[in-house]
């Protein structure tokens, strides 16, 4: 496809909108109109401007479908010429494709913050209407962000100027799942870098935890993220925890999580060292309760493993337990994906956090051509809105995020019991207060004042993290000028 942009520098949003439609497929944008008929498909989209007004046009072809759209605009309004060009093609390819985005011509990734962000100056239901009227976004998306921005409001302003979270990353798995983008590495090619990762990543917290010390930096939460962490075993996580407890203030900390992820890597052992290391929340992961499903995605444990897990946490003493899903998953569909509620919902978790499948461009699944289609898309749909409708009231959307290629373009949402909110989750995602992080592709954000951020990345690949350990200490040097001129 040849996506043309004439006289205007919207390429990245229309660009954007094409992908809504067309994720998989090879988009050339250019500014050169000749480009357009080399090709079978394609989009123009021009702005003419004569004497303070703008003219928009959207020409789309492919094959006998020819469409015209057209608009005008207050020239000097170059972000309503935007909005009103991606809306003219939104609806020619909403036309052309059959489909209808429920998010509209909303693209970003984090809807609820804007949302929060308009209701500021308009109001609840003013950014409700903005939603609806300029974005396209359908009723039931609106209804799910304005209730995730009002959880998200609540706990974000919970933090200080002072806070920051703790995030480090196990970056090993028992097996590779076929929709993983992730640069985890499964165990069975990697298990000789785990010693030395581990011995190295409570060297990083050991000096991370200095550098917090001595900036006056106070903890507010712990995330142990993957990979899969219980990947390790009992012992490894018990030295990991004590290098957090020995090196970090646990009393300020009002939540520490430690993501088990997949089933069949949770003993009552690894439980156990988990809670004497301070953590309060697990996520113990399924995905689906659908065996057939579970083989299809190339994650080698059943259902009822991820039953016995979840009973065994309990049985352990775990009081908060979170599980995620996964919606849009091959082999899945309506009354399969219905009967994973029931069997979640009978366990009774505080939080369920569900994903629609994205498919990443470095998984198995994408790489293997099995690209979703029109009907897995809707499927998608049918199984969100199902999860609102029997989640609520228990369960509130209180954390809202989307991805790019998700089948039908929907979103991520975790819901949870009143007070059982993930908050690093919220944090990280609102980029509320600096992340320190430690470990295989952990990202540092440093935070101050409202929008001063800066990253500092560690290296991706566990080897490459054990191989280069002094570069990561180092990269750790920039946290405290970074601070110099802040007084909390
Ligand atoms: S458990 Fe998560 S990180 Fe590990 S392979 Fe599966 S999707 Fe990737």
């Amino acid at each position: 496809m040849v996506l043309c942009t004439i006289n205007n520098t919207f390429k990245y949003e229309l660009e954007n909108i094409c992908r809504l439609f067309f994720p998989f497929e090879k988009i050339t944008v250019t500014d050169e109109e000749s480009a357009a008929d080399q090709k079978e498909m394609w989009v123009a989209a021009y702005l003419t401007a004569k004497e303070g007004k703008a003219h928009l046009t959207v020409r789309f072809k492919s094959g006998d479908f020819v469409r015209l759209g057209e608009d005008t605009c207050d020239a000097d309004d170059t972000a309503e010429c935007e909005r009103k060009l991606a809306v003219l093609l939104f609806e020619i390819l909403c036309e052309y494709t059959g489909l209808r985005p429920s998010w509209g011509i909303l693209t970003g990734v984090r809807p609820a913050k804007l949302m929060r962000r308009l209701s500021e100056s308009m109001g609840v239901e003013g950014a409700k209407n903005y939603f609806a009227e300029k974005l396209l976004c359908s009723g039931q998306k609106i209804e799910l962000c304005a209730a995730a921005s009002d959880n998200e409001q609540r706990i974000v302003s919970s933090s200080k100027p002072n806070h920051f979270s703790l995030y480090f990353a196990i970056p090993f798995c028992p097996t590779r799942c076929s929709y993983c983008s992730f640069v985890s590495h499964s165990v069975e090619h990697s298990m000789g870098l785990m010693d030395e990762y581990v011995t190295l990543l409570c060297k990083e917290l050991a000096v991370t935890g200095k550098i917090a010390k001595e900036l006056g930096l106070e903890l507010s939460t712990i995330y142990v993220g993957g990979g899969t962490p219980t990947t390790l075993s009992a012992e490894q996580i018990r030295v990991l925890m004590d290098a957090v407890s020995s090196n970090f203030d646990l009393s300020t900390a009002t939540e520490y999580t430690v993501e088990a992820g997949r089933p069949d890597t949770i003993t009552a052992d690894k439980l156990q060292a988990i809670l004497s290391g301070g953590a309060t929340r697990i996520s113990i992961n399924p995905q689906t309760l659908n065996d057939k499903v579970l083989q299809a995605i190339g994650r080698r444990h059943t259902a009822k493993e991820a039953i016995d897990a979840f009973n065994l946490a309990r049985q352990c003493g775990m009081k908060n337990i979170n599980m995620d899903l996964i919606a849009g998953l091959p082999e899945d569909d309506v009354e399969s994906y219905s009967r994973t509620l029931d069997g979640v919902l009978a366990l009774d978790p505080e939080s369920i956090t569900v994903h629609t499948l994205s498919m990443k461009r470095s998984s198995r699944l994408t790489a293997g051509g099995e690209l979703p289609d029109t009907a897995q898309a809707l499927a998608a749909g049918q199984m969100l809105k199902m999860t609102g409708e029997r989640l609520q009231p228990t369960y509130i959307p209180y954390y809202l995020y989307r991805q790019s290629k998700t089948v039908g373009n929907h979103e991520n949402t975790g819901y949870a019991k009143a007070g059982y909110e993930c908050l690093y989750n919220i944090f990280m995602m609102d980029e509320t207060h600096t992340v320190l992080a430690c470990g295989a592709s952990g990202v540092t954000k440093l935070k101050k004042g409202e929008n001063t951020i800066e990253r500092i990345f560690n290296y991706k690949y566990p080897y490459e993290y054990n191989g280069n350990f002094e570069e990561i200490l180092r990269r750790k040097d920039a946290i405290k000028p970074f601070y110099e001129d802040v007084k909390f």
